[in-house]
């Protein structure tokens, strides 16, 4: 795909060493959004900005939210009809007690070619790979068919605001195709689950534990909902089963709090109770569909409890004002993200990723959202997501990430982006 002179001249400015000294570098950067530790994406943002001015590119630092800043580094080539762009996130999740980490989580450790700590796997070292990438395209000099801007992106593990900063200042328009740098160890995602985040608000009358009739507990009303997220995943799981890449769907509460603000109390029904549900799905349900059944299934809670107070209250022979409300609100709604294999980008990857391993190109999908789904929900933009490190490595305790498929990694994103420019479409 491209020719072997470009490629050596290319892979000559990718050294293990120093792509290795970044990655630590960046891991030993405490980025975990802590407003209470004082620790942010601040630090990271900024050591990043100062290593790609000093290799010349041009650079921008903007703030999302107080102390959370992205960085936007480009790089013109020579006919920027095309504009690729590389996605990777600084911020990291919590360590937890650092005391059940085998490393400092925040140390850097190199060991048996693994590198660890929080961010190594996810996804600081890909952050490393892609800016190493970048900088081996700058420094061989090469005439680049298009531009190449890189996201480095706050908020990824929380709720995106980076992401949506870079779109909302345009930065993504006329953008073509984006690698999202995270952890698929190695694969190429070219399809991604969609998302559709709920929160159930009920509302009833707070009473003594010991005098339920002088209240109206809201909490039966939930579980109900609870039963209806179940039945609308099984029967998504008949209709549209199993997809090849992204598994099964799911219909998942993670949050039950009763009272939905304040202190909880054995011997208080609370005024209101909150029920968020995670819905994870796959291309061939549609999230209109599921929106409206979510809607149809809080009417339907709502009318079943006050029947069965109702008749309580028939049974019992007493009369009580039974106000009960149940509010639904949509919190996220992104699509499934789908990027077919003849593209130029999924090509490009392939091609990159048999060249430097030897080894065909494995294809796959993401099960979680990331900033991508962003970039292709708002702007349709197509992308594609890999990077190295095992897939069900972040997050846990003694992250790590294995440094000879990192190496791997900035050749295949360096070799990827020169092939993008070079497909035809
Ligand atoms: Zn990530």
């Amino acid at each position: 795909m491209l020719q072997a002179d470009l490629v050596e001249g290319v892979m000559k400015h990718i050294h293990e060493g120093e792509l290795v000294d970044l990655a630590r570098a960046l891991v030993r950067i405490n980025s975990v959004w802590d407003p209470e530790s004082g620790t942010s994406e601040k630090e990271v943002a900024e050591f990043v900005a100062k290593w790609a001015r000093d290799e010349g590119f041009q650079v921008t630092v903007e703030e999302v939210l107080p102390a959370r800043p992205n960085v936007i580094i480009t790089w013109e080539g020579v006919d920027p009809s095309r504009t690729l762009m590389f996605e990777a996130h600084t911020d990291v999740v919590t360590p937890g007690d650092p005391s059940l980490w085998r490393y400092d989580p925040f140390g850097g450790d190199v060991v048996d070619g693994k590198l660890f700590g929080r961010g190594a796997n996810d996804t600081k070292g890909n952050l490393a790979a892609m800016l190493i990438a970048m900088a081996s395209i700058k420094r061989s000099g090469v005439k680049v068919q298009g531009r190449i801007i890189a996201g480095v992106l706050c908020d990824e593990e929380g709720m995106m605001a980076g992401v949506q900063d870079f779109i909302r200042r345009g930065h993504a328009d006329g953008v073509t195709a984006a690698i999202i740098c995270e952890p698929q160890d190695g694969m190429i995602c070219h399809v991604q689950k969609g998302a559709i985040r709920a929160r159930f608000i009920a509302k009833g009358r707070m009473s003594h534990g010991a005098m339920p009739l002088s209240g109206l507990n809201p909490m039966p009303l939930l579980g109900k909902v609870i039963g209806g997220l179940s039945q609308m995943e099984l029967k998504a799981i008949e209709k549209v089963g199993k997809d090849p890449l992204l598994g099964w769907p799911s219909f998942t509460p993670t949050v039950f709090r009763a009272p939905s603000k304040g202190p909880a109390q054995l011997n208080v029904i609370p005024a209101t109770a909150e029920l968020l549900a995670d819905i994870r799905t796959v291309p061939a349900q549609s999230h209109e569909e599921i929106v409206r059944e979510l809607r149809e299934l809080a009417s339907r809670c709502l009318r079943e409890t006050e029947e069965e107070y109702r008749s309580l209250d028939t049974l019992l022979g007493i009369e009580r004002e039974r106000a009960l409300e149940l509010r639904l609100e949509i919190l996220t709604d992104r699509p499934c993200t789908h990027t077919p294999l003849d593209h130029p980008l999924v090509r490009a990857l392939d091609w990159a990723t048999k060249s430097v391993t030897g080894r065909d190109p494995v294809h796959g999908g993401v099960p979680g959202a990331t900033d991508g789904t962003y970039l292709w929900a708002l702007k349709g933009i197509p992308i594609v997501t890999t990077g190295a490190g095992k897939r069900e490595v972040p997050h846990r305790v003694d992250e790590w990430v294995d440094l000879g498929q990192l190496l791997d990694t900035a050749k295949i994103y360096a070799l990827g982006a020169l092939a993008y420019f070079s497909i035809p479409s």
